[in-house]
């Protein structure tokens, strides 16, 4: 089978395009994963608009920088259930935040946690974008937005806090003895 000429400088670009334009790889976690903990900012870090949307994709940057919120029930509220345990960094300077072991199942659809791990690295301030007052939640380091805290709802935790946080913005980093443990009915070494 042949093409008019005209046609093949069109379907060779198809053929090379990268997959760019198609949906996101879905082997590729939304939540990036990474081996170790990120070196730990020694001061504020401040950087431009033009800087933060060069190092965030522009759905971190809509939440971080923009105070936006994820998509709740979405593919990375499912990433976040899904994870063992760990440590969460801010996606924005890599700042600890969060950590499995104050992570619980609110059912509301968002990453929950009853305390940060590092309370130091978050501050908290009061916002009324919906018409009432919520209290938000931000990364210390860099001043991005992560979502809010919710208390006294009733949760059987030892707060009774809801930090309800945007996946999105987080780095997670597994304990290290869970990425070690050999996988089930793997053979023992001697
Ligand atoms: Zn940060």
């Amino acid at each position: 089978m042949t093409f008019p000429a005209r046609l093949i400088p069109a379907l060779a670009a198809i053929s090379s395009a990268p997959l760019l334009l198609m949906a996101a790889d879905p082997a590729k976690p939304i939540i990036e994963v990474l081996k170790q903990a990120p070196e730990q900012p020694a001061k504020a870090v401040e950087k431009t608009d033009e800087e933060w949307r060069k190092i965030l994709t522009p759905e971190q940057y809509r939440i971080l920088r923009q105070a936006g919120t994820e998509r709740s029930n979405g593919p990375v509220y499912s990433e976040f259930k899904h994870q063992g345990g760990g440590t969460y960094f801010c996606a924005g300077c890599g700042t600890e935040l969060f950590s499995s072991k104050e992570k619980f199942d609110s059912h509301c659809g968002w990453p929950s946690f009853y305390d940060p791990s590092k309370a130091k690295n978050i501050k908290t301030s009061t916002d009324y974008h919906l018409g009432y007052a919520r209290t938000e939640v931000r990364c210390a380091v860099c001043d991005g937005h992560l979502g809010h805290v919710f208390t006294g709802e009733g949760y059987n935790t030892p707060t009774d806090k809801r930090y309800c946080i945007n996946g999105t913005v987080l780095k997670f980093v597994p304990f290290p003895t869970e990425t070690k443990a050999p996988a089930e009915g793997a053979p023992k070494k001697e």
